[in-house]
């Protein structure tokens, strides 16, 4: 789920709430629908999108009037008219699917890069303006001060191949089975339609997309690449549904061929979910199948072949490094942008001047005296300096988190603290009436507790939760079900209610305490 923008900003991207509502500008970066949850309600005028992105949008919600939206195509900059400030922005292809973009912010509020969900590849960093592009060791002339990143496959450490590369192999995959007279190739996500007009132009061949059970799927192909669709059940190559329970059903699709006596079907799964979350689990497993040479057939009988849509862990480190920004967050609350090398470097409160605007889009007063309500804010929000200590914390004793959760609900009472910046949004939590309470088990442990009290911080927040539909987000909702990310001390009704929510499941959180000195040692500074 997308995070909401700072308060200080005028504008929202991605984000459908009664939040972004208020906000006087949307923008929307493209049509995989876990970026446009809530749109049918909350949405109004400007949306700013690309043409594909809007028609796209428009199709999968009917009831949306087309007068929403304005237009705004890869290179082109808007300047955009606003109460309190002029500012420009410039879309930039986000290399990802059919339509996105990444948006460039030019204003007094500082130069920001929201990257949407993308591949940052060197050539899409390239068509950056060249003032925001450093040569390394040298920095870019011009800073961007913040970087909202898709951080998606931030923790995988292989290097994944490029798209053509992937393409290539599934094409080499179809090469190498010559008997199979069928070929189903899971490629019904939006941003994989290369892959097909490859395979049709390569094997002279059209795709059978079923109409009836991929309507979906049917409709964004006709809209962008109609003439490589066939509605005849015969071609040789068929659109497979890559979600729910691929396995069960490859299975049987083999079992099936081997029952008639016929050659078994080809499935091809072209994707990097089972590459970073699913198919390999020890290091060296992972090692050995990092290399992606070629595809991989798995247990089940699918050939895998590493597909990326989203940058690996060392393409963003590689952009982080050219484009040296003053500020990264993640927009993918799945992984955080602190498990970057530069952000861990670079990226900390205590790198920040006490006129540094970023305190204002944070709503955090350098000047006032520490009080408790600032800790319930920074605890929430994804500090990476706070993040930043929870590897190192998490075999923190119960005792001092209880004695701090003490001090955190004694704080202002009934006051609703003031911004929470993109902890809310990261975390998911909303207005919603579930009694969490009654979700902790007794097993709870200091991170149930951690949970519960921010819950009880964020009633009378504003925002919705609402359920994701989306391919995307169901693939993503691997990762929080993978039983290596279930953190230990998380029972299990409270793993249930993250998964409903569409975020991962939290891992051990730092120690108040620490995270009280911290706040308090930069605090002090400031005012020394
Ligand atoms: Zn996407």
């Amino acid at each position: 789920m997308p995070i909401e923008m700072p308060k200080g900003l005028p504008f929202s991207v991605d984000t459908w709430t009664p939040c972004s509502n208020r906000k006087r500008h949307r923008f929307l970066t493209h049509a995989h629908k876990d970026h446009s949850q809530g749109i049918s309600t909350h949405a109004s005028f400007p949306i700013y999108a690309t043409r594909i992105t809007k028609t796209l949008t428009l199709n999968y919600y009917p009831q949306l009037n087309e007068s929403l939206f304005v237009e705004i195509e890869i290179g082109q900059s808007i300047a955009i008219d606003d109460p309190v400030e002029t500012f420009t922005v410039t879309a930039f292809d986000a290399n990802h699917c059919p339509g996105a973009v990444m948006f460039l912010f030019e204003g007094t509020f500082g130069n920001i890069l929201h990257t949407g969900d993308c591949r940052l590849t060197p050539e899409c960093l390239q068509r950056l303006p060249e003032k925001y592009l450093g040569k390394i060791p040298r920095e870019p002339k011009c800073r961007l001060d913040y970087v909202f990143l898709d951080c998606t496959f931030g923790s995988f450490s292989s290097k994944m191949p490029s798209k053509h590369v992937g393409i290539r192999q599934v094409i080499d995959c179809i090469w190498k089975h010559p008997d199979a007279c069928v070929v189903y190739l899971t490629c019904d996500l939006l941003g994989q339609e290369e892959i097909l007009v490859n395979v049709c132009q390569t094997f002279g061949s059209k795709i059978f997309v079923d109409k009836e059970n991929y309507p979906e799927c049917f409709q964004s192909l006709s809209l962008i690449v109609p003439d490589i669709l066939s509605q005849d059940p015969s071609s040789r190559f068929h659109i497979f549904d890559g979600f729910p329970r691929l396995p069960e059903r490859a299975e049987a699709k083999l079992a099936e061929a081997r029952a008639n006596f016929q050659p078994e079907p080809l499935i091809i799964r072209p994707s990097a979910q089972w590459y970073v979350f699913e198919g390999v689990s020890s290091e060296a497993e992972k090692r050995k199948n990092g290399q992606f040479k070629e595809a991989t057939k798995d247990q089940f009988g699918i050939w895998h072949v590493c597909y990326s849509i989203h940058s690996s862990r060392d393409e963003l480190e590689w952009a982080l490094k050219l484009l040296a920004p003053r500020w990264v967050v993640s927009t993918t609350p799945e992984c955080r942008a602190m498990e970057l090398s530069y952000v861990k470097s670079h990226c900390s409160y205590s790198n920040l001047a006490s006129d540094d605007p970023l305190w204002k889009l944070l709503d955090i007063d350098v000047e006032a005296p520490f009080i408790n309500e600032d800790v319930q804010d920074v605890s929430i929000s994804s500090s990476p300096s706070l993040l930043e200590r929870s590897s190192g914390a998490r075999s923190e004793s119960s005792q001092s988190f209880v004695s701090n959760k003490e001090i955190l609900t004694a704080s202002s009472p009934g006051k609703k603290p003031s911004v929470t910046l993109f902890g809310r949004a990261r975390l998911g939590l909303g207005n919603s009436t579930v009694v969490y309470e009654e979700l902790v088990k007794p097993e709870t442990t200091y991170q149930n507790e951690y949970i519960e009290v921010q819950c009880k911080n964020e009633v009378g927040s504003d925002r919705d939760v609402s359920e994701g539909t989306c391919d995307e987000s169901k693939s993503k909702e691997l990762t929080y079900s993978s039983p290596s990310g279930l953190s230990k001390g998380v029972g299990e009704n409270i793993r249930k209610l993250y998964r409903g929510m569409h975020v991962p499941v939290p891992k051990p959180l730092p120690s108040l305490v620490d995270l009280l000195n911290d706040i308090k040692r930069s605090k002090r500074k400031f005012m020394s």
